[in-house]
């Protein structure tokens, strides 16, 4: 056989192992993970999920824990 088979590759997000023709949204093996993986991008590159207020803040959250 010199026909070089599909190539099977892993996704980043859930680490199952694919092909490249099974796949809607590459390198992933589903728009799911893709949407996984961007979710986490937004998470670190957000931090905070609520919006910023405009006047100052005076609670001390850093003395509560710890
Ligand atoms: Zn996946």
């Amino acid at each position: 056989m010199t026909e070089h088979p599909q190539r099977k590759i892993a996704c980043p997000t859930c680490g199952k192992q694919f092909y490249m023709d099974e796949t809607t949204a590459p390198p992933f093996c589903c728009q799911r993970c893709k949407l996984i993986d961007l979710g986490r991008w937004l998470d670190e590159e957000i931090g905070l999920p609520h919006e910023q207020d405009e006047s100052p803040k005076t609670i001390d959250r850093d003395s509560v824990d710890q």
